[in-house]
């Protein structure tokens, strides 16, 4: 669809006159009405306080010709997906479970953001995949392919250590990178979480219970 029929569109379905959108993004009525005709289409900043006032993205408006991606998970964007800055206006670049309130949600993606964005995340998580392979091949485990992004609360598991203290070594409020394997030679299930400071290893009950630590390594 073109500019020009959708903000016609928004514009009635939200019940306003061309007035009254103009005065929102402080251009003339006319202006408006020129969008509208398709004679003119907004700019870069009038773009940008039409998409929040009529609460879709700028791609959107422009009628779709890219394919949104969220930068930390990868996920394909659409407007209910895409994150707000806490002003309002859409983050374009991020779904809004990866950001939120003017920051990243994660960890792991705002120091990967810091220093080069996705494609160094990428890196890291194929540097770590080698990393936390070689740890299971000692362990005579099958190898990972791909990690997935966890949160800390499903992954730390308390551990009885031989004296009967009990501990827990990861952190409920941080996300962790890692994945679950079964293997042939037993019945347990393997876990790996890993971040930027350690990888663990440890294997539990089917249903999560008994949970034993097999590997602890600082990076
Ligand atoms: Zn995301």
């Amino acid at each position: 669809m073109e500019t020009k029929r959708i903000i016609f569109d928004l514009r009635t379905k939200k019940g306003l006159s061309q007035e009254e959108l103009a005065e929102r993004v402080f251009v003339t009525r006319q202006a408006v009405s020129r969008w509208e005709t398709g004679e003119t289409i907004p700019n870069t900043e009038t773009l940008k306080l039409l998409s929040k006032e009529l609460d879709v993205s700028i791609n959107t408006l422009l009628g779709s010709p890219r394919r949104l991606v969220c930068e930390c998970c990868g996920m394909t964007l659409e407007d209910s997906s895409i994150s707000k800055e806490p002003d309002g206006f859409f983050n374009e670049d991020y779904c809004r479970w990866c950001y939120a309130d003017g920051d990243y949600t994660l960890d792991i993606w705002k120091k990967y953001a810091e220093i080069g964005g996705r494609e160094k995340l990428n890196e890291f998580k194929a540097q770590l995949i080698r990393e936390i392979n070689e740890l299971l091949s000692m362990e005579g485990l099958p190898g990972v392919k791909e990690l997935n992004v966890l949160p800390g609360e499903y992954v730390n598991m308390e551990y009885t250590l031989p004296s009967g203290q009990k501990v827990k070594f990861l952190d409920d409020r941080q996300t962790y990178l890692g994945s679950q394997l079964e293997s042939e030679l037993s019945d347990r299930c393997f876990g790996i979480a890993a971040n930027m400071e350690c990888i663990i290893i440890c294997s539990y009950e089917a249903n999560g219970e008994d949970p034993e630590l097999i590997v602890y390594k600082n990076r």
